[in-house]
C-alpha cells in the first residue's frame, strides 16, 4: 500500500510578496494534498539556521548568507501537507532548485526564471518561490520544527475517497 506522508512546504518571501499564495496553495489542493497545518511567519536568524542547518556545509558561507537574507526579507507561509507519497509528489510539483532548469508545469518553471549563472554573478539567492522537504526524514524534522502538536490537524478529506 502506498504511504500516506506529511511534508513541509514554505511559500518563500518572493512568493508571498508577489501575491502568489492563493494560486500556489490551490495547486497543492488540486492534486488532492490535504492542508493539515498552515501559518504565516517571519523567519529570524535562529529559525533560518535550524531550517537550513546543513546548507553552509553543503554549499559554503556565501550561499548560506544569501539564502538567509532572502528567507528573512519578508514573511513566509508554512504549509503542512498530507497525501500519498506527499514528499516526492510535492518535489515533483515544484521542480529543480534553479528555476532556469525547471520545466513548464512545475511551480518554479511556471513562476520564475532565475538561473544559477545569474545568481552567482550577482551574489543573489536563488529566488525559487517554494521550499519542500527533500526526504521523509527531512519532512519529519521540518514538520516538528515548524508546527507544534496543537498546530497539526487530523480530519478526513474527500481526496482519500476520490483522488488518490
Ligand atoms: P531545494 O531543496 O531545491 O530548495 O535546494 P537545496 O536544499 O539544495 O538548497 C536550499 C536553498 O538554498 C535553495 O532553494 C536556494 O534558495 C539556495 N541555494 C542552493 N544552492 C544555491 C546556489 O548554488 N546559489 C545560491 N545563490 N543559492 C543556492
Amino acid at each position: 500500500m502506498a504511504a500516506i506522508e506529511r511534508t513541509l512546504v514554505l511559500l518563500k518571501p518572493d512568493a508571498v510578496a508577489r501575491g502568489l499564495t492563493g494560486r500556489l496553495v490551490q495547486r497543492f489542493e488540486d492534486v488532492g494534498l490535504k492542508i493539515v497545518g498552515i501559518k504565516m511567519k517571519q523567519m529570524d536568524a535562529d529559525l533560518t539556521r535550524r531550517h537550513y542547518f546543513d546548507l553552509e556545509e553543503r554549499f559554503g558561507k556565501g550561499v548560506y548568507d544569501a539564502t538567509a537574507t532572502y528567507m528573512q526579507q519578508g514573511p513566509v507561509v508554512a504549509l503542512l501537507l498530507e497525501g500519498v507519497e506527499a514528499v516526492a509528489n510535492v518535489r515533483r510539483m515544484i521542480g529543480p532548485t534553479f528555476p532556469g532548469q525547471a520545466a513548464p508545469g512545475t511551480i518554479r518553471g511556471d513562476f520564475a526564471h532565475m538561473s544559477k549563472a545569474y545568481a552567482e554573478a550577482t551574489g543573489k539567492a536563488i529566488a525559487n518561490l517554494v521550499h519542500a522537504s527533500g526526504s521523509v526524514d527531512e519532512a519529519k524534522y521540518e514538520s516538528e520544527l515548524w508546527f507544534g502538536a496543537d498546530e497539526q490537524f487530523d480530519y478526513p478529506g474527500l481526496a482519500e475517497r476520490y483522488v488518490f
